[in-house]
């Protein structure tokens, strides 16, 4: 079935952006068939499907690579006791007390409340961390299951760590990654990591052994807090970076999420190693850990990928979000107008070539059919030279209208059309509500 996005502003991105006004973008089952001006469009796929994007920019749909769908049901949770001072402390009253309450059920519905916002914020492919100690044993078939639902794309791993029980995880990880093999361009899998200050040497050999064997990267949270770093100086007597490389962590295919306190020497390793980074500022400003150096890492070669940590599956406010802090940490005017958007835009679709084995995040014939269709009148000018304006000043607050994964329409006119939406909120408020007198 043949769909033609009609009369918008394309803006196909990739290594050659093209700002195209009045154009149709025409798909065809899971890919883009061609991109062109509306009339020529109309008159070489006059069969196809018309959706009328007047009044509307049509993008490639947006990339997290960093999230945590089980953090939903924290939303409004009171937590008992003094508010927590520290990293460590937000993990131990928060986070491991929340994650060891989920039901199979929780997990479920704790995916599809971000899976809807991601189709509303035209999100449509996530790389996710789970955790739930307490049902581990198949919970990434559950959020699989919940990822094809919603019709979005999605790499899943399971958090290994040795806080609950030594090497809790490994298992469900490692039958994940068999199942999942090389993928479907829809699901992929990687080996997930808590961080190294819950992981022995034992537990990360034995990960990274599983990893390299299926061929997948580590996904691991590196050195968020500077506790992190302590730990891994103090009982290893290196610094974080250089003892996940040294066990085999780092890659090609490796995750490496926040990096905030870590020296120019680790920066090094990280881009020796091809690992990739994922930058999260709004979970950073929120945890109060400090500014990752993203224009120092950039600087030496390193991928810097965009997350959410799981704050929200909103992509353009963090990629203003993270224009803005690094223009305050910087002191700078100057910095981060390319960076922030590179970031969201195209490092993160580099990131999921890796993963995926496909080329997200462009606009073009033969390319996955994934789109975020957002309302947007330009007030000035809108070419390719002066794109990243509008997109950091004007697209981060346009509403998104239309939201299309492998050519499958899963939002129009802002109603989602995948999931029912009244009806997951409702269970979830239900289901919140138990698991709170759990923790
Ligand atoms: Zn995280």
């Amino acid at each position: 079935m043949s769909i033609r996005f009609e009369n918008g502003i394309v803006v196909t991105l990739g290594r050659n952006n093209k700002v195209l006004w009045n154009s149709s973008v025409v798909v065809d089952g899971e890919n883009i068939t061609a991109v062109g001006e509306a009339g020529e469009m109309a008159r070489l796929y006059p069969g196809a499907e018309r959706v009328d994007c007047t009044g509307k920019i049509i993008l490639p749909g947006f990339i997290c690579t960093h999230h945590h769908f089980y953090s939903t049901m924290a939303r409004g949770m009171a937590i008992p006791g003094e508010p927590a001072s520290n990293f460590v402390e937000i993990l131990e009253r928060l986070w491991w007390k929340l994650d060891m309450a989920l039901s199979d059920e929780d997990i479920t519905l704790s995916a599809q409340i971000p899976l809807i916002e991601c189709i509303r914020n035209g999100t449509t492919t996530v790389i996710d961390h789970h955790a739930s100690p307490a049902s581990r044993a198949g919970s990434l078939d559950l959020i699989e299951k919940a990822v094809r639902q919603a019709g979005i794309r999605a790499s899943l791993c399971y958090e290994v760590s040795d806080r609950n029980t030594p090497a809790g995880g490994v298992d469900e990880n490692a039958r994940f990654i068999k199942k999942i093999g090389k993928g479907d361009g829809q699901i992929a899998a990687m080996m997930g990591l808590h961080a190294s200050f819950t992981l022995s040497d034992k537990t990360l050999e034995k990960c990274v052994g599983i990893a390299r064997d299926a061929g997948v990267g580590c996904h691991v949270h590196v050195a968020e807090d500077a506790a992190d770093r302590e730990d891994s100086l103090k009982k290893y007597g290196l610094p974080t970076v250089n003892r996940l490389n040294k066990i085999g962590a780092a890659g090609v295919k490796s995750l490496f999420i926040h990096c905030v306190h870590i020296d120019e020497a680790e920066m090094d390793v990280i881009s020796a190693t091809k690992t990739a980074v994922v930058h999260n500022p709004e979970s950073n400003m929120n945890n109060a850990v400090g500014v990752t150096k993203i224009l120092d890492l950039i600087k030496k070669g390193v991928l810097v990928g965009l997350g959410t940590d799981g704050m929200s599956s909103d992509m353009l406010a963090q990629m203003r979000c993270a224009y803005l802090l690094h223009r305050l940490a910087n002191h700078d005017p100057r910095v981060a107008f390319m960076e922030a958007p590179q970031m969201l835009l195209q490092n993160n679709a580099d990131i999921c070539e890796r993963q995926f084995g496909i080329r997200l995040g462009e606009i073009g014939q033969g390319r996955p059919a994934d789109l975020a269709i957002l309302d947007y009148q330009p007030p000035t000018p809108l070419n390719e030279a002066n794109f990243l304006g509008h997109l950091i000043f004007g697209l981060v607050d346009a509403p998104v209208d239309t939201t299309v994964c492998r050519g499958k329409i899963l939002m129009k006119n802002k109603k989602i059309l995948a999931l029912d939406e009244p009806r997951i909120a409702a269970r979830s408020r239900e289901l919140a509500q138990q698991m709170w007198k759990r923790i």
